[in-house]
């Protein structure tokens, strides 16, 4: 469920019209909703109600300051990626003590950061990782908190480049190698083994395959907690969202309409599937879920062009462009598009909708069936909140979106529109060229 409501004719995210929005501050503009996440939040930790459960928001989902604080200010720890994702937790007065630090390539600038900053733990992918984090954590005079990942092998029915629990991919180490990776582990001087860890992949509509991951490493988990006296398991995150119904998901009667077993996947599902089999473990549970915390609680709002009618099609050239949303250039993948003004006297129209970037890539749907409108007239782009933004580019020198919180009937610029000065700032004519 979501915050994003026609309230007449007119689209709002909460109690604030996204056409003021778009004429205040332009488009493309990216629009969250506060109300939308801290719901999110608040279901995921209800769902989990029994479990000694710690939600650590997956931050690379939309790292915006605005939204960590507001994360934080729930009660949230960041699962993090990098040394920038460090500094911005800190940036957004949030506490790196309460967030883990995951990813394949942490460089050794990176792990000081991160130990100086009191790190929960460390989730290490590798072997020559730990021999990485001991050295560091020796240099610093401190031990390093770690937690091994494990791939479990199990296929997450997602997108090739979501899935993150297969063998064949990068991530983890295969449960079968896990017991000598702890072995390794625990003679290194300058760690601490405090948990361990798992990620299957990203958009998981159904709870199976977390089960089954679940079942197949629980028994491990067991292990480790009797041998080593580990005091977590971490979970992932991946819990995936609704795209193609998205603006009618924001009603509880669409879920209720859904056959039980078409129902995408939701955070009461997963908790009443996993709380019974991870309470027995009597261990801390982490969550790392980026995509369920903030994917519905967005949109990308855009300006109408064009409407450019051609023989046998149509398009809606729009002032979006795969640089500001690259997920369906990406990934294949859908967005629904919505006019800001619904009116029912208006034809409908079948067109592609696309940006005005050069290549024929940056398109967003095909053949979409949509109210007519043209230009300057708005449209929103729905489940725009996670990877949206944090995927952005500026190919084409165009500039970084904007972005807006909404809170009830109030909203303020949370990032503003990246400048043509801002973007060229840092490059430079060599003399040779002078
Ligand atoms: C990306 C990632 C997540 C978050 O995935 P979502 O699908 O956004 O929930 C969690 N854990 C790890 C290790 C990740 O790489």
């Amino acid at each position: 469920m979501h915050h994003f409501h026609y309230t007449g004719h007119d689209l709002h995210c909460e109690s604030v019209d996204l056409a003021a929005v778009a004429k205040l501050y332009g488009t493309p503009t990216y629009v969250y909703s506060a109300a939308t996440m801290e719901e999110n939040y608040r279901r995921l930790q209800k769902g989990l109600a029994g479990l000694d459960a710690q939600l650590c928001y997956a931050m690379k989902a939309n790292s915006n300051l605005a939204i960590l604080r507001h994360f934080a200010n729930l009660g949230s720890g960041f699962d993090l990626v990098s040394g920038g994702e460090i500094r911005r937790v800190l940036a957004a007065g949030a506490d790196v003590k309460r967030s883990v630090f995951a990813g394949v390539g942490k460089t050794e600038a990176e792990i000081k950061l991160a130990l100086e900053n009191e790190i929960f733990a460390f989730h290490v992918e590798s072997e020559p990782e730990l021999a990485r984090i001991n050295h560091v954590a020796g240099t610093c005079g401190v031990k390093a908190p770690i937690a091994i990942r494990i791939n479990p092998d199990v296929d997450a029915h997602t997108h090739a480049k979501i899935t993150t629990g297969k063998s064949d991919n990068k991530f983890g180490i295969p449960l079968k190698h896990a017991a000598a990776a702890y072995e390794a582990a625990v003679k290194y001087p300058h760690l601490t083994i405090k948990g361990v860890q798992m990620h299957i992949g990203s958009q998981l509509t159904s709870v199976e395959p977390f089960v089954e991951a679940v079942q197949k490493v629980s028994p491990f988990v067991a292990e480790l907690k009797k041998k080593y006296g580990i005091t977590y398991f971490s979970i992932g995150g991946g819990m995936g969202i609704v795209y193609r119904d998205a603006l009618a998901s924001g009603d509880q009667a669409w879920w209720d309409a859904q056959p039980a077993d078409q129902r995408p996947l939701t955070p009461e599902t997963y908790g009443a599937a996993l709380v019974p089999l991870l309470k027995p473990l009597g261990l801390k549970i982490l969550l790392e879920h980026g995509r369920f915390m903030v994917g519905n609680a967005g949109v990308l709002l855009a300006r109408v062009e064009h409407l450019k009618r051609g023989a046998g099609k149509n398009f809606l050239v729009v002032d979006a462009a795969m640089n500001d949303l690259v997920r369906p250039a990406m990934y294949e993948s859908f967005h629904e598009i919505v006019p800001l003004h619904r009116d029912s006297s208006r034809r409908a129209l079948t067109a592609d909708v696309v940006g005005p970037i050069c290549e024929s890539g940056d398109c967003f749907a095909k053949d979409r069936q949509i109210q007519e409108v043209g230009e300057g007239e708005h449209l929103g782009f729905m489940s725009a909140g996670a990877y949206g933004y944090a995927m952005a580019s500026r190919y084409n020198t165009r500039g970084m979106a904007a972005e807006v919180l909404v809170k009830g009937s109030t909203f303020e610029l949370i990032n503003a529109r990246e400048s043509f000065e801002h973007m060229v700032s840092g490059e430079r004519i060599p003399a040779f060229l002078k």
